[in-house]
C-alpha cells in the first residue's frame, strides 16, 4: 500500500513536498544541570533540511516537560489531577492539607514545576491513602469541616480497598498495564505464578500475601475483595485510577518477573489457568482431605509455592520464555 505521508510548505525547497516525522536529541542546561531530551522533527524529503510544522513546537514543550519531570521524578500535572480525583478534594483544600500555600497547587496545575520535595509529598500521598490521612489531620485547623470530612472518607474507603501490600498493588498494577483485558480469575492465578516466579528466578516472594485453596484454585482473599464486583468480566474501574503509575517502583528483577508470567502464562484463559493450577503440588497439598467442590481456605503456603517454582526451574529453566512455555504444554497435554 502506497503511503502518500504528510505535506505541507518546505522553506528550502520553496514548495509542498512530502516530510518525515523524526526523534531527534536535544542537550539542555535546567537549573545548572545538563539533560538529554528527545524532540520530534520534521524533515523534508527532498532536501533533508528541517522544517516548521505547526503544533510540533507545543508538541515538544510537552514532550521535554514529560522527560524533564521523568528524569527527576517529579509529580506530573495529571497526577495532581488523580489527587484531586481520588481524594474529593478541591485545589486550595489540597494544597493546605498537603501543608502547602494555598495557591500553591494551582500553580502546579498550569504547568510551574513542583520541586521535588513537594513531589515526594504528592506522590505518596497519591499511592497511600494512610499518609493523606496523616496530612489531613496534620493541617486539619486550616480545612473546612466539610471539606476535611469529605477528604477523610474518601482516604478511608480507598484504604479499605487498599488492604493488600504496597507490593502487590504494584505487581497488579503493571500486570494491567501489560495486559489489556484481565478477569478476576485469571489475575488470581497470575499472582500465583509471579509468586512461584519470584522464587525460582529471585529465591524470594515477590509479595507477603498467603493465597488460600479455594475451589477454583488459589486466591488472595484480600485481592478478591477488591476486584470482586468484576465477576467473570474483565476489571476496569475509575476507582483504580490510584494504580495507575505505582509499577515504576518495582525493581528491574520484579518486572523480570512479571514481565516472563505475563507473556506466557498471561496467554491463557482464566480457566485454563485455573486447571494448570490444579495439576501443581502446592494446590494438591493445600487441598488434601478436600473433595474437589468442597470450599476451603487452607492456606497455600508461600514456601510450598517457593520449593516446588524452584525444583520445576531446574528442570524447565524459568529464566526463559520457552521454558516455562514447555511447562505449561507439558502440564496440559
Ligand atoms: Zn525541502
Amino acid at each position: 500500500m502506497e503511503n502518500k505521508g504528510r505535506v505541507d510548505f518546505c522553506t528550502a525547497c520553496r514548495k509542498e513536498t512530502n516530510f518525515t516525522l523524526q526523534k531527534r536529541n536535544i542537550n539542555k542546561r535546567i537549573k545548572d544541570k545538563e539533560y538529554t531530551f528527545y524532540i520530534t522533527v520534521a524533515i523534508c524529503d527532498e532536501c533533508g533540511e528541517e522544517m516548521s510544522i505547526s503544533g510540533l513546537i507545543d508538541r515538544n514543550i510537552q514532550e521535554v516537560d514529560t522527560q524533564y519531570r521523568d528524569y527527576e521524578n517529579i509529580v506530573s500535572i495529571d497526577d495532581i489531577e488523580r489527587l484531586m480525583k481520588i481524594y474529593k478534594i478541591g485545589k486550595a483544600p489540597l494544597s493546605l492539607a498537603l501543608g502547602f500555600g494555598e495557591v500553591t497547587i494551582t500553580r502546579y496545575l498550569s504547568g510551574q514545576i513542583p520541586s521535588k520535595e513537594y513531589s515526594v509529598i504528592m506522590k505518596k500521598a497519591l499511592s497511600s491513602p494512610a499518609f493523606m490521612k496523616q496530612k489531613l489531620n496534620e493541617n486539619k485547623d486550616k480545612l473546612s469541616p466539610a471539606a476535611y470530612n469529605k477528604a477523610w472518607n474518601a482516604a478511608t474507603q480507598l484504604e479499605m480497598l487498599f488492604s493488600v501490600s504496597n507490593k502487590m498493588l504494584r505487581v497488579i498494577s503493571y500486570v494491567f498495564e501489560k495486559l489489556e483485558e484481565v478477569t478476576p480469575l485469571m489475575l488470581q492465578k497470575l499472582l500465583y505464578f509471579i509468586q512461584g516466579e519470584s522464587y525460582a528466578l529471585n529465591g524470594k516472594p515477590m509479595f507477603s500475601e498467603n493465597c488460600q485453596a479455594w475451589v477454583h484454585g488459589p486466591v488472595y482473599p484480600e485481592v478478591y475483595d477488591l476486584f470482586r464486583d468484576f465477576k467473570y468480566n474483565p476489571i476496569d474501574d475509575a476507582r483504580f485510577a490510584i494504580l495507575e503509575g505505582t509499577e515504576d517502583e518495582l525493581s528491574h528483577e520484579e518486572r523480570m518477573v512479571v514481565d516472563l508470567v505475563v507473556n506466557t502464562f498471561g496467554e491463557y484463559s482464566g480457566k485454563m489457568l485455573e486447571r494448570i493450577t490444579h495439576e501443581e503440588e502446592p494446590w494438591k497439598l493445600a487441598r488434601k482431605g478436600y473433595a474437589d467442590y468442597i470450599p476451603s481456605n487452607e492456606p497455600i503456603l508461600m514456601e510450598s509455592i517457593g520449593a516446588y517454582y524452584v525444583k520445576k526451574n531446574v528442570e524447565y529453566d524459568f529464566s526463559a520464555e520457552k521454558g516455562i512455555k514447555k511447562y505449561i504444554k507439558d502440564i496440559l497435554y
